[in-house]
């Protein structure tokens, strides 16, 4: 049976890429793995400097003074990374979910963390517009999809201190003005590759203004000066994340990917919209295109309903515990037609109801 991976990650990639990128275990270099090779051999230096400057050319920050690099930890480690080198006094953050308010949590071990704006007493089911951002403060803080709640920033405040984004869950997913950002995080395991890296793109010119002492391996400036190899990187990360930029720019790059994933989100939406037995979660004007969130509006359907998921292949569609419901994650790589799949569920549970 064809299976529908709808899961909020870790991962989902295209076919080649994993094709490839499996290959790449058994034989990488003349009959030897990719794990085993040396990371400083040139084969995988280049694999490094093809993933850094992919991620540059696919935002369009290619010679603007951005520096891209793959780091470990997760975007986990980004919430404090962030602070340690851009917080000396006062950093202001947007609440807008789970891993908005853990990025403020970590923050604050260090220094002054004040909050813009919170959806939090609408269990984040909507952006917050229309707040002030101190132009005295360090930096500003966002994240441009919750992927726990199903929202998603539809535009970027005009920000005159350095602007920071948490694009975990949609980076390469839509066309942005990304010289709006100074500094782009993204855990791999959404939109790239498996989890084990993130991609960190900085403008170089924000970093060396803290007075405190940065740990080295905490430090953005160390990693650019060793060109994102200051120690071993996760190489099969960094490698299946190439193949996956490489599959992106072949299609078209992110114009070309933003043309799908509104096909997938506007396919579901109208469903949770047209359907009377299924209501979505997020406001509509700030409805994720990468996490559909949505309930049952009868409960008693939810045996009949998830019974047909498993007979027609569909996993990963159970919301988050915060949330609860359904959640329906539409990655770069998931196709049209699994959301096709869904959909007619959908409209058949609504005939047999
Ligand atoms: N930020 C966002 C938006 C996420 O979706 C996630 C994980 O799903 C994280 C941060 C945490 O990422 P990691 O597990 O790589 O630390």
């Amino acid at each position: 049976m064809k299976r529908h991976n709808f899961s909020a990650g870790p991962c989902i990639l295209p076919k080649e890429v994993m094709l490839k990128a499996s290959e790449a275990i058994l034989d990488f270099d003349n009959g030897l793995s990719l794990i085993e090779i040396s990371h400083r051999s040139k084969p995988f230096v280049d694999v490094m400097e093809k993933a850094r400057a992919l991620a540059l050319e696919l935002l369009g920050l290619e010679g603007k003074g951005y520096k891209a690099l793959f780091l470990q930890g997760g975007a986990s480690t980004q919430f404090l990374m962030v602070a340690l080198n851009l917080l000396e006094k006062r950093a202001g953050y947007l609440n807008t979910g789970t891993w908005a308010d853990k990025a403020i949590q970590e923050a604050r071990i260090y220094d002054d963390v004040y909050e813009v704006a919170s959806s939090k007493d609408a269990n984040f089911n909507f952006i917050p517009k229309g707040y002030d951002i101190p132009t005295d403060y360090d930096y500003f803080h966002c994240t441009s999809n919750n992927t726990i709640f199903g929202t998603q920033m539809k535009s970027f405040p005009d920000c005159d201190i350095p602007m920071v984004c948490d694009m975990s869950s949609d980076i390469f997913s839509r066309k942005l003005d990304f010289t709006k950002f100074d500094l782009i995080y993204a855990g791999a395991q959404k939109n790239m590759g498996p989890a084990g890296t993130t991609l960190v793109v900085v403008r170089e010119d924000i970093l060396g203004k803290v007075s405190r002492k940065i740990p080295s391996i905490m430090d953005y400036k160390v990693h650019i000066g060793k060109s994102s190899m200051f120690n071993t990187p996760p190489v099969f990360a960094v490698y299946t994340s190439m193949l996956t930029m490489e599959w992106l720019k072949n299609l078209g790059g992110i114009p070309a990917i933003e043309k799908e994933n509104n096909k997938k989100a506007q396919l579901i939406y109208s469903e949770i919209d047209l359907n009377p037995l299924f209501k979505g979660y997020a406001m509509k004007e700030d409805r994720s295109k990468m996490n559909a969130t949505f309930n049952l509006t009868n409960e008693d359907l939810k045996e009949t309903f998830e019974t047909m998921l498993d007979e027609e292949g569909i996993n990963g569609l159970n919301g988050h515990r915060s949330v609860g419901g359904y959640r329906a994650s539409m990655y770069n790589a998931m196709p049209l037609d699994s959301v096709g799949v869904l959909v007619d569920i959908m409209s058949e549970l609504e005939r047999k109801a």
